[in-house]
């Protein structure tokens, strides 16, 4: 897995050490269907129940090495999913606060989260995991020194922009069927840098603040 994590064929190869290896250390077989789990070390999107995908492992890699996390951090994740992304977090972060609009998928995650640390598998210190709708971020644990966006609004929420700390990174895909990944570095004056990564595909952001007022 390490070899297309790290290979130059990437524009953007993944090249932090702590990333690489919590990809290493998170096993995603455990977060991905029974029926493609043959296939959880392949550099591929997985369908996770509820129509809802997980994502290929160099965008995982990438979104996190984006976030710049050296451990200290609190982290905001919206859309938890399988939980797979929140475990890579946990293992890289202090506090990770992860949230899904869809109960059942967060349940799911949440148990197999626990089962892991009881196992000794992940070793995180903690992982807030609610359902909620996050296209409005989520205030109770705000503000976050980083926070990943992984389903896709029109515009950026511009509240995930007044939950971010000042020096805080927001990684998010934008757009409708064409989007493209953003990380937004919120200044310490509270100006901000916009960066485009890549071209992307990730599921619609659900929720009120989608359609909203952006930036
Ligand atoms: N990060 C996940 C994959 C996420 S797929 C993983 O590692 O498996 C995108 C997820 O975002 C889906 O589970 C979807 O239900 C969720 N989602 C969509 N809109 C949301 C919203 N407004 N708030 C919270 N979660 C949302």
């Amino acid at each position: 897995m390490v070899a297309f994590l790290s290979s130059e064929v990437s524009e953007a190869p993944i090249r932090d050490q702590r990333v690489l290896d919590a990809l290493l250390q998170v096993p995603r077989h455990e977060f991905v269907p029974v029926e493609v789990r043959d296939q959880s070390y392949n550099n591929s999107p997985l369908p996770i129940p509820e129509n809802q995908t997980i994502s290929q492992p160099y965008i995982v890699a990438l979104m996190t090495q984006l976030l710049e996390l050296k451990g200290s951090e609190k982290v905001l994740e919206i859309g938890t999913g399988s939980g797979y992304q929140a475990a890579v977090l946990g293992e890289l972060a202090d506090e990770v606060y992860t949230v899904e609009i869809v109960p059942a998928l967060l349940e799911t995650a949440k148990k197999k989260l626990e089962e892991l640390k009881e196992r000794g598998t992940l070793h995180y210190k903690k992982i807030v995991a609610v359902t909620a709708d996050g296209s409005k971020g989520y205030p109770p644990g705000a503000p976050y020194d980083a926070i990943i966006v992984t389903a896709a609004p029109r515009r950026v929420p511009v509240e995930l922009l007044n939950q971010l700390k000042p020096g805080g990174r927001l990684v998010i895909p934008v757009g409708d069927l064409f989007q493209e990944l953003q990380r937004i570095r919120k200044k310490e004056d509270g100006s901000r840098i916009e960066e485009v990564i890549v071209p992307v595909r990730f599921v619609k952001l659900r929720g009120e603040g989608e359609s909203g007022k952006g930036q």
